[in-house]
C-alpha cells in the first residue's frame, strides 16, 4: 500500500542553500532548519503515499508513518506525503493498524472499523504503546533509540524559540507528569546536535531528567554552529 521512501531519494532534491550532500551524507548549516527542510523535501515528492493521488506540494500534508503520539520522529524514514483525506483517516494509527482499519471498513462495516480505532486509542491513552517506545515493530521501520545523558546533546545557538509553543510545552509536561517518560524521543545529528523539538528538550532539562531517549541520525551532520 505504501511506497517506502529512503533518504537516497532526497539526494536530488536537497536545497543547497541549507544542506548539501557528500558521500550520501546530509550536512546542515543550521539545525533549526532541519524539520522545515525535511518536510519540504517530502512534500516535493508530489504524490499521496496511501491513495497515490498526484498533488502539488502545497496540497499535500506530511504523515508520520509511526505517529508522533506513538513515539514517531521527524526523519526521512518516518515521513511520507499524504493527501488530507488519507492523513486524517490514518490519524494516530500505525501502518499495520491502518491496513487493518481499511480492511475492516472494506470487508465488514464502518462500525467495526471505528470500534477497532477506538480500542487502539484507548490503549494509546493509557500510555501502553509508548512505554517501551514501540516504534512500528510490525512495520519495517525501526528507530534505534538509546538513552543518552542529556548533557551530551548540543543545542545550536541558532535554535531559537521560533515555533516554541506554550501549549506544546504544557502538553509535553503533562505527559511526562502522567506517564513518567517523555512523549517522544529526541532526534540528534551524528555529531549530537538537536534536530527536532527544542520544546521537548526544554521540558526534559527543566524536569531534571538525566537521560533522555534519543534517535541519532547517522547520515546527518551539523556544521559547527
Ligand atoms: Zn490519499
Amino acid at each position: 500500500m505504501t511506497m517506502r521512501i529512503y533518504k537516497d531519494d532526497f539526494v536530488n532534491i536537497i536545497n543547497s542553500h541549507t544542506c548539501l550532500t557528500e558521500d550520501g551524507k546530509i550536512v546542515i548549516f543550521d539545525p533549526s532548519d532541519y524539520v522545515h527542510f525535511v518536510r519540504n523535501a517530502v512534500k516535493s515528492l508530489g504524490r499521496c503515499s496511501y491513495c497515490g493521488k498526484i498533488l502539488p506540494p502545497e496540497k499535500l500534508t506530511i504523515d508520520h508513518i509511526v505517529p508522533q503520539t506513538r513515539g514517531g520522529v521527524t526523519t526521512f524514514e518516518n515521513l511520507v506525503p499524504a493527501c488530507e483525506h488519507c492523513n486524517g483517516e490514518k490519524g494516530f494509527l500505525t501502518i499495520s493498524e491502518y491496513k487493518d482499519y481499511l480492511w475492516l471498513k472494506e470487508n465488514l462495516t464502518m462500525r467495526d472499523a471505528e470500534i477497532f480505532m477506538s480500542s487502539v486509542e484507548r490503549n494509546m491513552l493509557k500510555g501502553r504503546l509508548n512505554k517501551e517506545y514501540v516504534l512500528g515493530r510490525k512495520e519495517d521501520i525501526t528507530f534505534q533509540i538509546i538513552y543518552l545523558p542529556i548533557d551530551a546533546i548540543k543545542v545550536s545557538k541558532k535554535f531559537d524559540y521560533v515555533g516554541f509553543s506554550k501549549s506544546e510545552y504544557r502538553s509535553y509536561s503533562r505527559y511526562l507528569y502522567t506517564y513518567g517518560f517523555l512523549k517522544k524521543p529526541l532526534v540528534v545529528s551524528k555529531n549530537m546536535y538537536l534536530l527536532e523539538s527544542k520544546t521537548l528538550y526544554q521540558v526534559a532539562v527543566e524536569n531534571g531528567l538525566k537521560e533522555v531517549p534519543t534517535v541519532i541520525l547517522d547520515y546527518v551532520y551539523c556544521t559547527d554552529v
